[in-house]
């Protein structure tokens, strides 16, 4: 069996040839230092040299071995502590925090790069880091001093791995629910709060991956209001400064369909010592800085999971001999190779297209994210908030959604052999079933897009990205049939939906209904934006990108005509 091998020169054509990632981070004072393009091309390296040989090894032992629970103590599988030890003293998590943080302070562009290379490699495993940014950012945007003094630098460098603790058993989707509880502490010199409650599905919860675990727990008050706006965040260790460990317990990991190198914790808070981070019933506020770079990544999951998918699937189609192809030269009694057949071709193609066109977004996103912390122009900034804003939930479902059906159209690919263990396919497949479940479901993403995002602006934020889009194509027939159907969105959402939904005695229903066309229709269209840019940049006539847009352009973009479809059938039964 074949581990996945990072391919930095395709991740790199992307970032330096189609989004030509220097000139925008060049705009941006505070990291203009680090945008040479050399030192990007060496951090891509090196980080496809550690995630093949030290991280993608251990893929099928975190799978066959899993993570282990006794005693209320999880020992993970083999390798996966050293791997992880030698991850954090080369510096890779803090790759992308700020310099006086003990971090690199390189472009966000490149974390995203590593962590898609590392989900693909070994998605298990990659599950315990994946967090690592997102609470460092929370931490560093809310926390008093004092407890950045204490755990900040910790966490920005990796040497303790971080939780979040949201979901409990009747609080999924709906956190508002959430019931544990914070108590203040009397008499405590530190002024913490004392938490009880059950968590569950925590990832990572509890491991011997790092010698500390910081927890960030989201609670309830006294006399906080039901909802949301009840809840404050909080931070507790595994252990305390002076050595004593909390009152936080695993009870159990479950059971899972895959991610078996993963640990998926119940934890117990029994009146555990907390403090609280950011002000009282802020807390979602200060959680959303972590989740939505929680999204980018697990959108990153789904492009990482579905190439290393193809990268299985592909080697296998040039092995294996089945019948002959149509208009085969193969003589009497000899098979044409499977990648011939134009039905696996097909498959092959399409996927290679998701997964490059994703990676077009997923590094633009991450690029907009640091225009939005760094640049100097408001008004740019505000261009990349609304680029994040509305884009990130699309690359969540779109691509998590993809990982799973595309990896397993991927399987196909092996007939029975794919559905056997030996050749690995079948994990990739189980691994990525939860992407579309967790950081928000994919339906809960659709309704974040369209009944949070652009119904109550009047559409105005979609529209402007719209243009922005617009703006970026040339004038090939890919950029024109891609400018055609932007204008086409525009009009059916300015027009139609906008129009139909506000309408006295309109369904409260029927945006809900629309939801998830209106997202997939918008991920077309971020779909033939990224291949009309890939088509315009020098280099692209090569083969493997011909095939792959070719593959698009035939397979995958007539969804959007189907979705257009389906949102007028749904408007015109309202
Ligand atoms: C392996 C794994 C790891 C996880 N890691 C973490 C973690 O580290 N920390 C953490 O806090 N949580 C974690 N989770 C929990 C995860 O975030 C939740 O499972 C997820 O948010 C869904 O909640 P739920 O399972 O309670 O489903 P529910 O919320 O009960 O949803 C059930 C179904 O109803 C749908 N639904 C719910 N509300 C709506 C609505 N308004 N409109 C349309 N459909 C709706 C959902 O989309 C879903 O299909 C993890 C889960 C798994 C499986």
């Amino acid at each position: 069996m074949n581990h996945y091998q990072p391919n930095a020169a395709d991740s790199g054509f992307i970032l330096f040839d189609v989004l030509q990632a220097p000139g925008t981070l060049a705009g941006l004072p505070a990291l203009a230092d680090n945008a040479d393009p050399d030192l990007m091309h060496q951090v891509l390296e090196e980080a496809g040299k550690f995630v093949a040989e030290v991280v993608a090894p251990l893929n099928r032992e975190g799978d066959e071995t899993g993570a282990q629970w006794k005693a209320g103590s999880v020992t993970m599988p083999p390798g996966f502590r050293d791997a992880y030890q030698a991850f954090w003293q080369a510096g890779w998590p803090a790759l992308a925090s700020a310099s006086e943080d003990g971090g690199q302070g390189l472009p966000a562009v490149l974390e995203a790069m590593l962590y898609e290379m590392l989900s693909a490699a070994n998605h298990g495993w990659t599950m315990a880091p994946g967090l690592l940014h997102g609470a460092y950012e929370c931490i560093k945007h809310h926390a008093s001093d004092e407890l950045k003094a204490r755990y900040l630098a910790k966490v920005a460098t990796g040497e303790w791995l971080a939780t979040m603790c949201l979901t409990e058993p009747h609080a999924g989707s709906d956190l508002g629910l959430a019931r544990t509880r914070a108590v203040p502490l009397p008499d405590d010199p530190e002024g913490r709060y004392a938490l009880s409650g059950t968590k569950i599905f925590i990832s990572g919860g509890e491991h011997d991956l790092t010698d500390n675990i910081v927890h960030l727990v989201l609670a309830r008050l006294p006399d906080s209001p039901p909802g949301p706006k009840g809840l404050s965040l909080f931070l507790i260790p595994k252990f305390y400064e002076d050595g004593s460990r909390s009152a936080v317990v695993c009870e159990r990991i479950e059971e899972k369909m895959g991610l078996h190198g993963s640990p998926t914790c119940v934890m117990r808070f029994d009146e555990a010592a907390a403090w609280i981070v950011g002000e009282p019933g802020k807390g979602l506020n200060a959680m959303f800085v972590m989740m939505n770079a929680a999204r980018l990544h697990v959108g990153l999951q789904g492009i990482g999971l579905l190439d290393a998918a193809w990268q299985k699937a592909d080697a296998y189609a040039r092995e294996r001999r089945q019948m002959r192809a149509p208009g085969s030269t193969a003589k009497a009694g000899e098979a044409d190779l499977i990648e011939q057949h134009p039905a696996m071709r097909r498959i092959l193609d399409a996927q290679r297209s998701w997964i490059d066109a994703g990676r077009v977004i997923a590094y633009r996103t991450a690029l907009e994210l640091d225009v939005i912390k760094h640049h100097p122009d408001a008004t740019r900034r505000e261009a990349a908030a609304r680029w994040c804003s509305l884009v990130t939930p699309v690359l969540k479902s779109a691509w998590t959604d993809q990982a799973f059906t595309g990896g397993s159209a991927c399987l196909q690919v092996f007939g029975g052999h794919g559905y056997v263990r030996e050749w690995g396919i079948e994990q990739h497949v189980r691994d990525a079933r939860v992407a579309m479940i967790y950081e928000g479901t994919n339906e809960i993403q659709a309704i974040d897009l369209l009944l949070r995002k652009v119904l109550p602006d009047g559409g105005a934020a979609l529209q402007a990205l719209l243009a922005e889009l617009a703006g970026e194509l040339d004038g090939s027939p890919q950029g024109q049939r891609t400018r055609q159907a932007l204008t086409r969105f525009a009009q059916f959402t300015g027009e139609r939906l906008l129009g139909r939904t506000r309408s006295p005695g309109a369904s409260p229903e029927l945006p809900f209904w629309l939801a998830d066309d209106f997202l997939r229709a918008l991920a077309m269209l971020l779909m033939a934006w990224a291949w009309s840019r890939i088509g315009a940049a020098p280099g692209a006539e090569a083969a493997r990108w011909t095939v792959a847009q070719t593959g698009f352009w035939r397979w995958v973009w007539p969804e959007f005509d189907l979705r257009m479809a389906m949102l007028d059938a749904s408007l015109e039964q309202a």
